[in-house]
């Protein structure tokens, strides 16, 4: 294994220039405010399960989201990722078999318990879904529909542009504002839901798999949003590509499935740790693409 960091590529597992090469060496240095700080946690599942009927998803899981961060989740498909991230602002309480055990805290508030309205909830942890899904609305609408909804008191044209500049869309649609937010390509659409998720001023933002219907310009384009909104947002992303985990995330959870397809956290921590030097077989085998 090459453990040395920083390098050109961090690992090739049989020797023979096969494996995914992943460079993480070209992170740009965290220079947000929380870096070199020890982390404040705005999101902590504490011995988290999750339930569709009689069939448990995810078990046990524990997991601190610092703040100002971006943690990834990775791990094979099935392995109920994309579960946990939903429990995050609980939006599989949607789905009417799904139930969770255990406390998912957002700053400190038990979110499970029934005094909390999910809606509220939502408000404060946005999403961002897989395939751009704007609505059939003007790009202006698309980005002042929420908060017209919350009752936004203030000049609403100005918190339009702020979110466009927010989320690096303003100089491609300052002259498209009237024009449908569905006739953007596909990269644009995304950053218009990242806007539109950003204008209703969230504390963090959900991400399932947000570039995997782009191109790599876009994805690239959405990862360099990423590192910018971190320094006012947390973010948690789920990815199936390795090399976005490694390039955009600070933390990394892999998770896998045990033989009753339950999905479990096998490891957690600094994504160079997690990408370099791997604590648990698992994740080795994981991460040098030799499952999953
Ligand atoms: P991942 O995001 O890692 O691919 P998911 O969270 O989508 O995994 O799925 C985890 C498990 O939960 C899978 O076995 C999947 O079939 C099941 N599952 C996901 N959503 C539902 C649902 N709405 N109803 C029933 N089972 C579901």
């Amino acid at each position: 294994m090459n453990t040395q960091f920083p390098g050109a590529s961090i690992r090739d597992p049989d020797g023979e220039g096969n494996g995914p090469s992943i460079r993480i060496a070209s992170m740009p240095r965290d220079s947000s405010p929380s870096a070199g700080r020890a982390p404040e946690y705005v999101v902590e599942l504490d011995n988290v399960s999750c339930y569709y009927g009689s069939f448990r998803a995810v078990r046990n899981v524990d997991i601190r989201i610092a703040k100002h961060a971006i943690t990834a989740l990775i791990g094979p498909s099935g392995c109920g990722k994309s579960t946990l991230l939903r429990t995050m602002n609980r939006m599989n309480d949607l789905v009417p078999s799904y139930r969770s055990e255990g406390r998912i805290l957002l700053d400190g508030q038990d979110l499970s318990a029934r005094s909390v309205d999910p809606v509220a909830v939502r408000r404060r942890v946005g999403m961002v879904f897989q395939k751009p899904n704007p609505f059939p609305k003007t790009v202006w609408e698309n980005v002042a529909f929420g908060p017209k909804i919350n009752g936004y008191r203030g000049d609403l044209d100005e918190l339009v542009e702020r979110s466009l500049r927010r989320a690096a869309l303003w100089d491609d649609v300052k002259d498209k504002l009237k024009q449908s937010g569905m006739a953007l390509s596909g990269g644009q659409q995304q950053r218009l839901c990242i806007a539109r998720t950003i204008a209703v001023n969230p504390e963090v933002i959900l991400m399932d798999e947000p570039c995997s219907a782009l191109d790599p310009r876009s994805t690239l384009q959405i990862e360099e949003l990423m590192r910018e909104l971190k320094k006012e947002y947390t973010i948690v992303i789920v990815t199936h590509n390795m090399q976005q985990a490694a390039r955009a995330s600070d933390t990394t959870v892999f998770m896998t499935m045990g033989d009753d397809r339950a999905g479990y956290v096998v490891e957690q921590g600094e994504t160079i740790g997690i990408f370099t030097n791997p604590k648990n077989q698992l994740t080795e085998d994981y991460v040098s693409g030799r499952f999953g």
